[in-house]
């Protein structure tokens, strides 16, 4: 027997609607690059979007056309957003800091007709343009009297195609399950592979992100997410915020300075923010150097790559702000698991809340997890055993986007296997360990590059810290530790004692690397495969 239940579709435009009855009056603040800082109410970001989605339609969008945007976070990239999805398109969110060559590959892939981009990346856009084969029209997204010079026959300007588009536009009835969004994972191995997002998908996963063990997300809330809305949707928050209306602050092109980031944070009564370590690292030395305390800022989100166990300690010490521990990926909408910390967290011994502290958190409901051997056996959640982590949920994706074979990454039975290896305690707390290719194989066993960096970050001395394994003719793969060092620098003794009594003795580097910075990916995250790549002849002293 079924049901009897009313079965209205879980659609982004279902979320625009209740935002705009309920929370008109709510700020969105835009930092632009032709406007400064730009402040609106929700009601006036969805009035245009509405403009833009007849814009979209009078250039061409039918129904699951791929609208592709080069764009930073600010209040158009969030018009597009809605306008898109809401009217039967797919945001199809690209990432300008790929490779140009990479970009094209994408964007013919998709099969983008429309490209949305901030005048910054009109350069760019103007050398692979010649190449791009399903492109029509490149919308710049600025004012008129601050549209760029070009060459380039179909170049259109955004404020000037709201202007001239009709007001009122009627919002198509769409299904759950129609596509809305569009995002390529970076493939640092093989081509990017495509995730493309259900509406059901992104309106629950908004729901699962604004719960109280998770974003707990509120009205009262400002929120700035620092990452990238061309990085599986800036972790969701443009659809989470507007849910519950919360304020939210979208600090343009400048989201990797420091000052910036405070100025906005303390100007806009920021509460919530959002980023991947890098960004909270340079965050904390621009205000351990201008001794500047945060005035409203409580709780950071810290994910895509592992957050140092010193930098949590370091937030809640100096600024006493709370990092969340999170994890995720772009085939997750991205949320997997968020560190909140357990009933009795305050009374438990330091060394047993600085563990919990570290782990990526637990499984938020609608995503199961299971860490599995090398014969897809599962692995008990004790804590100790460490295997491949395979994920299923509701935002979890099916498949890749235009990918006929997912035998690869997905089981027979629907798990989709996340490249990553943790351990999972009784209480459901997931740590990872590293990413499958990450991992350092030393004579048959495994050390973790991420708890060997966490050990390195503690030392007063060490600014950044990456661990990779390099070729050993005895062990198949060793340690090696680089590290961009602070003031006073540690020896590379110094620094290799550091590790004495903290992990077993053969985990510990058998080299360091003094370096002045560390590369970053494209989302980020600091470049295990550039690094492997510039020390695979590295000599390690006593392997001759
Ligand atoms: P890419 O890094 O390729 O751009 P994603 O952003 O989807 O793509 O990256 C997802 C990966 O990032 C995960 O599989 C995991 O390896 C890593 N990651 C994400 N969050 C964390 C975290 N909190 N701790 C450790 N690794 C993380």
């Amino acid at each position: 027997m079924q049901g009897l239940m009313m079965t209205q579709a879980l659609t982004i435009g279902s979320l625009m609607a209740h935002a705009q009855r309920l929370h008109p009056h709510q700020q969105i603040v835009s930092v632009t690059a032709d406007h400064g800082v730009f402040r609106y109410a929700y009601r006036d970001c969805f009035a245009r979007s509405a403009r833009l989605a007849n814009a979209l339609a009078r250039l061409g969008m039918d129904r699951g056309d791929r609208v592709a945007t080069l764009a930073w976070n600010d209040h158009r990239h969030m018009e597009l957003y809605y306008a898109v999805s809401c009217s039967g398109g797919i945001c199809h969110t690209v990432n300008p800091r790929l490779f140009p060559e990479q970009i094209r590959w994408i964007l013919d892939h998709a099969e983008a007709r429309l490209l949305f981009i901030d005048a910054m990346f009109l350069p760019l856009v103007e050398k692979l343009a010649p190449a791009l084969q399903h492109i029509e029209h490149i919308v710049v997204m600025s004012g008129a009297q601050a549209m760029p010079a070009t060459a380039l026959p179909n170049v259109l300007c955004y404020e000037t195609l709201l202007e001239e588009a009709d007001a009122h536009f009627d919002w198509p009835t769409l299904d759950a399950d129609d596509a809305a969004a569009l995002c390529y994972t970076s493939g640092t191995t093989g081509n990017p592979k495509g995730v493309l997002y259900s509406h059901r998908a992104l309106l629950l996963h908004a729901y699962a992100c604004t719960m109280p063990d998770v974003m707990n997300l509120a009205r009262h809330d400002v929120v700035l997410p620092v990452v990238p809305m061309f990085h599986v949707n800036a972790w969701g928050v443009p659809y989470a915020a507007i849910l519950v209306g919360a304020k939210l602050v979208l600090p343009g092109p400048k989201m990797g300075d420091g000052e910036t980031l405070a100025g906005l944070m303390d100007d806009e009564g920021v509460t919530l923010a959002l980023g991947v370590p890098t960004v909270w690292q340079g965050l904390l030395e621009y205000l351990r150097k201008s001794s500047r305390k945060l005035r409203t800022l409580r709780r950071t989100i810290v994910g895509g790559s592992a957050c140092p166990l010193s930098m949590m300690q370091a937030f809640e010490r100096e600024q006493n702000v709370w990092v969340h521990h999170a994890w995720g990926m772009t085939e997750l909408s991205p949320l997997g698991t968020f560190n909140a910390p357990p009933p009795g967290y305050d009374a438990l011994p330091e060394d047993e809340q600085a563990r919990l502290r570290a782990s990526q958190g637990r499984p938020v409901f609608g995503i199961e997890l299971k860490i599995v051997d090398d014969d897809n056996t599962q692995l008990p959640w004790d804590g100790k055993a460490f295997g491949a982590l395979k994920v299923r949920g509701p935002w979890v994706c099916s498949g890749y986007y235009r990918e006929t074979d997912n035998t690869a990454s997905h089981d027979a039975d629907g798990w989709f296997d996340t490249g990553d290896v943790a351990s999972i305690d009784a209480d459901g707390y997931m740590t990872i360990t590293d990413r499958t290719k990450d991992v350092i194989k030393s004579g048959g066993e495994w050390i973790s590059s991420i708890a060997l960096e966490n050990i390195a970050l503690s030392h007063p001395g060490v600014r950044a810290a990456a661990v990779i394994g390099v070729q050993h003719k005895k062990w198949d793969e060793r340690p090696l530790l680089l590290i961009v060092p602070g003031e006073p620098a540690p020896t590379r003794d110094a620094m290799l004692a550091h590790f004495e009594g903290r992990v077993a003795k053969w985990w510990i580097p058998d080299d360091v690397v003094f370096v002045d910075e560390l590369p970053l990916t494209a989302t980020g995250k600091i470049s295990k495969l550039t690094l492997r790549q510039r020390y695979a002849d590295h000599a390690l002293p006593g392997d001759g």
